[in-house]
């Protein structure tokens, strides 16, 4: 697994909540996990990590494949200069939110599920302590991203199991799952909304990191990344009343929802 460098806030504050447990962390810091497909699927849960980490939580973020296949405007381009530029940016993006980085670097839209990648992705969340997930909707235009919902599923179940032995110990218990929206028409079942108003415009900022991504949107749909989220994030908080919000639903599944409060 390749690594960025670990943020130093949270090697004390992760130890000393997985002494006191989990069931005590409302109200309470959090390990705010986002996993997704692709550098950039992160853009329908940016706003929300921004206001966990104004209420004290530590950001992570994990990329399940290399990204390589995103150039629409460069097609001739070699898988590894791709998959460097997609690391590079995606990086910086985690660390200018003040959070870390870990991509499994599978290749990009050749997406399968393999028992090695189910073990990198459940070290992964150990690693990173997660106590919350956003990940992918079960629905999607992209095979990758139903994919990586299905490997969250599984792996978020799997983390706290003791029999599957991945190098870190296993979480204290499954962290929550919320799932973004997908893009394009398909209907998705959204309760829960957070108001991102106030963190709008550092999330757009922090997206303009995914330069190569920008210029593949503009070249694919003639709009960039900033304007396709302020479209989508102005609907959502049209329907909430507020200027801009982003919305999920939880994950359906053993362990992800919880009794107590993890949105922020
Ligand atoms: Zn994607």
């Amino acid at each position: 697994m390749i690594r960025d460098k670990v943020v130093p806030a949270s090697r004390a504050s992760l130890a000393r909540r997985e002494r006191t447990g989990q069931k005590e962390i409302e109200g309470k810091a959090m390990n705010v996990v986002s996993v997704m497909a692709h550098q950039d699927d992160e853009m329908f849960c940016l706003g929300t990590m921004l206001k966990c980490k104004k209420r004290g939580d530590s950001l992570f973020f994990i990329t399940i494949t290399d990204g390589s296949k995103g150039f629409v405007q460069n097609p001739g381009i070699n898988r590894k200069k791709a998959a460097a530029i997609r690391h590079r940016e995606m990086s910086a993006l985690a660390r200018a939110a003040g959070g870390r980085y870990i991509n499994l670097r599978e290749h990009d839209e050749f997406l399968y599920d393999t028992p090695e990648l189910r073990l990198r992705l459940i070290e992964a969340l150990r690693e990173t302590r997660a106590q919350l997930v956003f990940t992918h909707f079960h629905n999607d235009y992209n095979l990758d991203h139903v994919s990586t919902h299905h490997l969250v599923k599984q792996c978020a179940m799997h983390a706290p199991l003791p029999v599957l032995r991945t190098k870190s110990k296993p979480l204290s218990e499954a962290p929550a799952v919320f799932l973004i929206e997908p893009h394009g028409p398909i209907l998705f079942p959204a309760t829960h909304y957070t108001d991102i108003s106030g963190e709008f415009e550092e999330k757009a900022e922090l997206l303009l990191c995914h330069d190569s991504q920008e210029r593949a949107m503009k070249a694919a749909l003639g709009t960039g990344l900033k304007e396709l989220c302020a479209k989508t994030a102005a609907f959502r908080g049209q329907q909430v009343g507020c200027a801009y919000a982003e919305c999920f639903c939880p994950m359906e599944a053993r362990g992800a929802v919880k009794t107590y409060q993890v949105l922020p």
